[in-house]
Order: C-alpha cells, then structure tokens, then sequence
C-alpha cells in the first residue's frame, strides 16, 4: 500500500513535469516530501544519494538524478518501471557499483536505480547453491545487483563452489558485467560470464517481469546479455558453479618480442594445445614506465624483485604473459603441478631468467585488484579520472596494433596505468548474445586502463586525445577493432558498432521491450522519447 503510494505520488509528480515538457526543474525537496522512506522500495533524493548517482569510476562525466531509487527486490524495480513507464517514459537507470566509465549508469533528471546496496535485503534471502543435471550442473541465484565478491564468497561458504568465469575485480555486480560480457583470463577457456548463465528474470521497459534462458524467451535471455541494459533490468541472474580449488599457482614471464609474446598466447588458449592447459592466460604491456607504480606489478615484489635495469639489454617495450594452475593442497596436487606447469613452460620462448611465481589461495588470486584498490585508495590514488579505453582487436592485425599503437602512438611516453593484452577464442561466445566481437576466431582484448593523477605527465584530456589517435589509427588502418564496454557518440557510431545485421536486430529488440527508450540512456545508444505523446519505437 505505501509502496503503491510513492509510485502513485513518483507518477503524479512526473505527469506534472512532463505536461510542461522535459527537462523541467523540480525542487528536490518537494520530491523527499512525495517519496519519503516509506516502505517497500525507497525513493530519495537525499543530496548525498544523488551525489553518488551523479558519478562514476570513470570521473569525468556527471549527471545528477532527479531521485535514486533503493528497490527491496524486483517486485519493487517492476512496480518503477511500470509507473515510469506509463507517464510516458521517464528514464530510468539500473545502477550496479557505478564503475562505468563514461556516465552509462547515469540519468540526468530520471531515476536512478540503485540496485547494488539493495537496501532492506537479507542476507538470509539468498538462495543457495543447487545442482541439476537438467539445467548442466552447479547453479547459483543472485540478485542482479549483487556484487561479484559476494557471490564468491557465498558459493564458498555453502558447499565450496565457484564461478566459472570472471573478471579481473570482483567489486563489480553482476547485472553490470552480464549487460557488457565479463572477461579476464578464464574467458579462452569457459567463454565470457554472459556464456556462464542458465537463467535471467528481467523487468523489461515496459515493467513486466520476464524469466528467459537459451530455450525460454531466448531473444530477451541473449539480448540482453552484452545488451547494455538496454532490454530491462536484471534482477536475477542463475550462474553456472563449479567446484572451486584451493590454491593457485600464479606464474608471469618477460617477453621482449611481440611475435614471439602472442605466438605463446594463442598457442596456449588454442583448442589444439590438447588437455593440458593453463587455468588463466591473461599478459600486460611493460611500457616506459616499467614495473613500478603499476597497479598489476606488486606481485614482482618482495619475493620476486625485478628491475627493468636487468633487463636493459631489452631497450624499449617488454610484455608480460600472466598464467596460473589451479590445484587443491594435497600433496600428490602440488607435486603434479610442478610437473603440469614445467611442462606448459617448456613450450615457451619466454626471455631466459624472466619466470616470476607464487602460490596462493584461490580467492586471494580473484580478489587480487582489490588489494591494489585499497593501496591506491590509501595514497589518494583511486578516486581520480579513469580515461580507459577497450579494444577488442583481431588477432590477425595484433601485430600492426603493437607497430603503430604500443611502439607508434605512445612511444617513450607513459601509458597512465596498466596495458592489458591477451586472447580469447570466438568459438566461446555465443553469436546470439548482443556483444560484438570482431569477425576472426581469435581476437585479443587490449585495455588501456589509465589514471589521470594530479601533477602526472599526462593531464585527462591528453590521455583523452590519446584514446581518440588509437581509435583513429585503428579506423584509418582498417584493423577491425571493436570497443568492449563500447562508447559511441552519434547513432552512426553505434549501427558502425554492430554491424547492419545486429543492428537491425537489437533495434528490434529495443522497440519490443524497451519501446518509449527510457532504460539505461547513459549508453547513449537511442535517443528517449520526450514524452507520452512521442511515437514508440514500435511506431517507427
Ligand atoms: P554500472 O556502471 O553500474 O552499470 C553499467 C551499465 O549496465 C549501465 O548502463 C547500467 O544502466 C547497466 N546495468 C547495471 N546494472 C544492471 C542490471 N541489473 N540490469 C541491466 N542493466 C544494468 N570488465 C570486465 O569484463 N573484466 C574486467 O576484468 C573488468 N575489470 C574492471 C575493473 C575495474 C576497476 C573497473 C572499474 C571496471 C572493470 N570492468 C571489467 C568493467 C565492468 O565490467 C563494467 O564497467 C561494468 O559495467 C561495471 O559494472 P557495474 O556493476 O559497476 O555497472
């Protein structure tokens, strides 16, 4: 009943503005006095609520809200989007953690979904883990704003199961990562997260709660996985568990030769590389700047101090392939695993003395940017500007990427942060999910993940104007990259994005499920309409 009564009281607030037309400026205030916390899901407009939904990780893009909304479950994100939906289209933003990078959890002037701090959710409400031959083993429901973390910690707790598939931080939530694919080194072998899903329930834009898989509303299940929450909100995800192992052993080698570095990379995630295989292939550019001051080198040091003086026979770019094996903590395990990983490394034409290693427990390897996280957050180093750009580039043109971007385009100059570099195979991705790939069985994910610190070299908008000479030159080269957590500025952009074919189909989608374009417009990919009287897009 309260709830029905903020929805009413959210509505008729919205019929006001929007009979004079959008945006119209409203009085925080006055919205507080017709929300209010009152049961049921809670609307704010509380300034420090607003603030936080103004933002992002990347930290250059803001946008405030009129109000964020805190849903107690997907009952109460349906009624909102129900009630934005029948006004005529208020926009509305699902809201994992905020670590998008350029405002595409953001709404200027329409609600914001928080669905990560889920307020009022018990811990007890989580189900737990389940097996079912029929669904293909282990499976786990969360909700869609749960955070990565918490799962894992949770699938642990209750029967020692894991995710199969992950990213890199694991402060991120799973609605967030399965609207973009959720990629690190586990994707050449299970494929990306959004291939490591049986099962979503989504509130689509019209507010109607939809459960849909592979076989069940399966244009809804893949479209909106590496739909950039353009199809409706995910409110529950069903993922695929396996049994976790313990320990990880967790090996990086120095390269100086491109060729040689990616030649070692596709042969280890080939499916010709036969049963034996690493668990995680991921690499990093070793740009100017070396190891030092680079959130993914403290694994060099104490234990393994390495010093690019070394190395200085080597002048110029180094790579660094990252590899682990994963084993439990018997003995036979870690005696196997010796033998398992020698073997693996003797295929490899890796620099001579360059074999870096250690051993530790599984979770502290998933979790291991967290504590880089809390390292740069104690010197002021976290909460800065983001510029990061991803590439998705096919393996065949790797190498004139590294000439013209890596040796080219940034040269002697820093690269601001952490250069990921590593392959994945297509065959993995499931072609009738919404993320697009480029059109080659092997393609690598190169991330330039760049901090604009205060007082460094590179100021924000050099690092910006860098980002837009990579793209260029990736254009002008014809090297067949696509962006991965894609931002695109014209609609031009977009259909270039996807492709005539897939465009036309996620068009379709959208105007099925999502057809007044109110949910997740921070992607900029369709314009809102403007209000009730303006065409669906089903109209069009
Ligand atoms: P948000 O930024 O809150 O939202 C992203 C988009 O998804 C928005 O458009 C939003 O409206 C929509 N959305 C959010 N929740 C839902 C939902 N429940 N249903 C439908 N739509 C929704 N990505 C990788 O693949 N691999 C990595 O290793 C990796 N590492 C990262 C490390 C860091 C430090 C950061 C900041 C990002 C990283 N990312 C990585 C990128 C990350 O996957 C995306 O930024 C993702 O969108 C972040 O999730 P979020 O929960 O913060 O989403």
């Amino acid at each position: 009943m309260a709830r029905c009564l903020v929805l009413t009281l959210l509505f008729q607030v919205y019929c006001l503005v929007s009979t004079v037309g959008l945006p119209l400026p409203l009085d925080p205030t006055e919205l507080l006095q017709l929300g209010g916390d009152v049961g049921g899901g809670r609307l704010s407009v509380d300034p420090a609520d607003l603030r936080e939904a103004s933002g992002d990780f990347g930290g250059f893009t803001r946008a405030e809200p009129l109000a964020v909304y805190h849903p107690r479950g997907a009952g109460d994100v349906a009624a909102l989007v129900r009630a934005a939906y029948s006004t005529g289209g208020l926009r509305v933003s699902a809201r994992g953690h905020g670590h998008s990078i350029s405002g595409q959890a953001q709404v200027p002037g329409g609600v914001v979904v928080d669905m990560s701090h889920s307020h009022g959710r018990k811990h007890a409400s989580r189900a737990l883990p389940a097996y079912s031959a029929a669904v293909g083993g282990h499976y786990v429901d969360v909700w869609g704003g749960e955070l990565w973390i918490d799962v894992l910690n949770w699938t642990l707790a209750n029967g020692g199961l894991a995710p199969r598939s992950w990213t890199d931080y694991l402060y991120l939530s799973v609605g967030g990562t399965l609207s973009n694919a959720g990629i690190s080194g586990q994707a050449f072998h299970h494929g990306p997260q959004i291939n490591n899903v049986y099962e979503l329930d989504i509130v689509t834009g019209k507010g109607e709660t939809v459960t849909c898989s592979a076989t069940t509303n399966s244009d809804l299940f893949f479209g909106a996985l590496g739909g950039l929450g353009q199809f409706g909100i995910i409110t529950r995800a069903r993922i695929a568990l396996e049994p976790a192992p313990r320990k990880v052993r967790w090996i990086r080698v120095l390269y100086s030769n491109f060729t040689e570095f990616t030649a070692d990379q596709e042969r280890l995630i080939s499916p010709k590389h036969g049963g034996r295989r690493f668990d995680y292939v991921e690499g990093f550019v070793v740009a100017a700047e070396g190891l030092i001051n680079n959130w993914r080198s403290s694994f060099f040091s104490p234990q393994n101090p390495v010093k690019l003086s070394s190395l200085k026979q080597h002048t110029g770019v180094l790579y660094c392939l990252e590899v682990t094996k994963n084993y439990d903590d018997s003995t036979t395990n870690a005696a196997t695993v010796d033998q398992e990983v020698d073997a693996l490394l003797g295929d490899l034409n890796f620099l001579p003395g360059t074999v870096f290693t250690t051993d530790l427990p599984y979770v502290d390897f998933l979790d291991r940017v967290h504590k880089a996280e809390l390292k740069l957050r104690s010197k002021g180093m976290w909460e800065v500007p983001h510029p990061w750009l991803n590439l998705f580039v096919p393996a065949s043109r790797i190498a004139d990427f590294d000439r013209g971007v890596f040796h080219g385009i940034l040269g002697s100059r820093t690269s601001g942060g952490p250069i990921l570099i590593y392959p994945m195979n297509k065959h993995k991705w499931d072609p009738r999910s919404s993320v697009v790939t480029p059109e080659e069985e092997v393609f690598y994910l190169v991330a330039f993940l760049r901090s604009a610190l205060p007082g460094a070299p590179q100021s924000l908008e050099e690092l910006a104007r860098q980002n837009r000479q990579i793209i260029d030159f990736c254009a002008d080269a014809r090297i067949g990259a696509k962006q991965y957590l894609p931002n695109h500025k014209s609609q031009h952009d977009w259909e270039e994005h996807f492709g005539p074919e897939r465009w036309a189909r996620f068009a379709s989608l959208k105007a099925e499920y999502d057809p007044r374009a109110m949910l997740a417009t921070g992607q900029g990919i369709f314009p809102p309409s403007a209000d009730s009287s303006a065409p669906l897009l089903s109209d069009s």
